[in-house]
């Protein structure tokens, strides 16, 4: 592709809305527009980034047993009903011209279990795994980075159908191996982390994070064994006893208008890691239940609704709090609540002399004591894990680190199977429901997840498996040497090295920065030593150059991707199950 040809809209200026060092750059160097909020144009560098990591999902999914097929993004609500997800907050709602309800799949679970129960009789049609690489829409709350947190974008999501446990657990081994593949191949460097299930449902499910400082995703990494975690999930290890105390005399105090653990702290002059934190929560059955952490912890809702065996739990309205502990919003403590269940974070076990609210309007309560002036029915692991709590698996302390989620994969189970009537037939003639697996990869959000990661001070730095071209080509005075250039370019492609040819009339300057700034890994340059039969060539991001025999340069580039890709691909062979 001759540059002077190619659409390629680079930008001096990016809007100050683009944050993440991806989210600019991507559009500096021209690969990609912003429609609306969330909504973004692939121009064709960013095309042909994105094609290539489709590619590369595809002939991973398909090596790990997969088949192809492409679902469509209109669905009608009734179907998504049938598993009461027509209501999910980031769905997005329309109305066809006779008034019919229907939304943009925002991912394929329903639809595709719609199609298995319809064509899956026997057990021998199992196990199944089908796939799609396609666009996705979610009303996201908050869009974020460009595409890594679009409101349209480009998903792969793969489903497996089973009749047994086991079947199941052979396949998501074979994913879990999959996406390190694909991730690999990328060039990224990613942890696989322990996951809550969300909203898609499920009991064991895995995400691979790309671990960036600016990713939104919170994940605890164990410093001495393997255990790692997404932060909504963490487990949090006993950890060293507390120091003991003398329990000293129960205080009330006067708070007035101070109901939140920062406006106590202020107002009292005591650590957040001295107060109790009381939350009053409602379980779907209508039962209240009390949870304690300490001041300066989060409770975690998916454990406390474990801790109460799988109840739905959502925090209570300001009258039945009142009601409770007999005052307002903001001053509730564990002590004399009647008729609520008390679950309190095990931490709570260490120390004493704690401050909580006093249960009546602007007062608080110093040195409350559990087993004196309160008692907790139930102990728990309640809090969110944080950077330098313990590990639940080994005597190690977990790191905190910051990841973007490229891919998650869950063991269903019969969640979806079970709701909308997908069995089969087993050996013996009798009804079964099937037992599913869902993946999910975020192609467009991998590309900016690259883009995250791997960039320099210079600009994009792709690898040679999904660059936009192999190689750029840069012709320093085309006047003088362009046949030259034009021939080399030839021998590049017939080599099977896709180049992009810079046979613009700019300075070499120019023509240097925007090589560094589109990020292709092969840069090769026709300039003084031309004459003398010589080129220069080097790897983006690496300082090495070389000067080779133009005679030879299109078979030395050629080599050079080779290996490029070796390195790649040898990482991905060193993939192994974690599970
Ligand atoms: P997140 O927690 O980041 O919102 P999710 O848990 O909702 O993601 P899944 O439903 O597991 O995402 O979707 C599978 C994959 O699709 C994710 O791992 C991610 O790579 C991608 N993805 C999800 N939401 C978006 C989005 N809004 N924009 C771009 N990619 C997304
Ligand atoms: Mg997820």
């Amino acid at each position: 592709m001759n540059y002077s040809r190619a659409f390629v809209p680079t930008l001096r200026e990016v809007p100050a809305e683009a944050e993440l060092i991806s989210h600019r750059l991507l559009l500096r160097a021209g690969f990609m527009r912003k429609l609306a909020s969330g909504v973004y144009s692939w121009l064709p560098l960013g095309h042909r980034v994105v094609q290539k990591v489709a590619a590369i999902v595809r002939e991973e999914n398909n090596r790990a047993g997969g088949q192809e097929l492409l679902l469509p993004a209109l669905h009608p609500r009734e179907l998504w009903d049938e598993t009461g997800r027509s209501a999910v907050d980031v769905i997005f709602r329309l109305k066809d011209r006779n008034e019919r309800d229907l939304v943009l799949g925002m991912t394929h679970e329903e639809v595709i279990t719609d199609i298995v129960r319809g064509e899956v009789r026997s057990y021998r049609q199992l196990p199944l795994m089908l796939y799609q690489i396609q666009t996705k829409f979610r009303d996201e709350p908050r869009p974020r980075g460009g595409v890594i947190r679009g409101r349209e974008f480009l998903m792969h999501d793969c489903y497996s159908f089973h009749t047994s446990q086991e079947s199941l657990d052979e396949t998501y081994r074979q994913m879990y191996v999959c996406y390190g593949r694909i991730l690999k191949r990328l060039g990224l460097d990613f942890q696989v982390v322990e996951a809550e299930s969300g909203s898609i449902g499920g009991s064991v499910s895995h995400e691979y994070m790309i671990v960036v400082d600016s990713g939104e995703d919170t994940i605890l990494l164990c410093d001495s064994c393997t255990y790692a975690a997404n932060a909504e999930r963490c487990e949090i290890g006993q950890g060293a006893d507390g120091e003991a105390f003398e329990p000293d005399p129960v205080k009330l105090v006067q708070t007035p208008g101070r109901r939140t653990i920062d406006e106590v702290t202020d107002f009292l002059e005591v650590p957040a890691e001295k107060m109790i934190k009381t939350l009053i929560y409602e379980t779907g059955g209508g039962e209240v239940v009390v949870g304690l952490v300490r001041g300066d912890r989060d409770l975690n809702e998916a454990k406390l609704a474990r801790a109460l065996g799988g109840a739905k739990v959502a925090l209570a309205s300001p009258e039945t709090i009142e009601k409770l502990t007999g005052a307002p919003v903001g001053f509730a403590g564990p002590q004399g609540l009647k008729g609520a269940k008390i679950i309190a974070d095990g931490e709570l076990r260490n120390g004493g002399n704690w401050v909580s609210g006093a249960n009546e309007a602007d007062a608080h309560i110093l040195n409350i004591n559990e087993g004196r002036d309160f008692s907790v029915d139930q102990w728990a692991d309640l809090r969110v894990a944080t950077g330098g709590d313990s590990c639940p698996r080994c005597s190690g302390t977990l790191v905190e680190k910051h990841g973007v989620e490229a891919g998650h994969i869950f063991k269903l189970g019969t969640k979806y199977s079970a709701a909308m009537g997908a069995t089969y037939l087993d050996a013996n003639g009798a009804g079964q429901t099937i037992i599913m697996g869902t993946y999910g990869f975020g192609v467009t959000r991998a590309v900016a997840a690259m883009a995250e990661q791997m960039a320099d001070a210079d600009g994009l730095l792709w690898p040679i498996s999904v660059a936009p071209y192999e190689a750029v080509l840069l012709c320093l005075n085309v006047e003088e040497d362009g046949a030259l250039a034009a021939k080399l370019c030839d021998e590049l492609e017939a080599a099977g090295v896709s180049v992009l040819y810079d046979d613009r009339a700019e300075r070499a300057g120019v023509k240097f920065k925007d090589a560094d700034l589109i990020g292709i890994p092969i840069q090769i340059v026709v300039g003084r030593s031309a004459k003398d039969g010589k080129v220069e060539m080097r790897v983006r991001g690496r300082s090495e150059k070389k000067e080779v025999a133009l005679s030879h340069a299109a078979a030395e580039a050629a080599a050079l991707k080779d290996a490029l890709l070796a390195e790649l691909d040898g990482a991905a062979d060193a993939v192994r199950p974690g599970v």
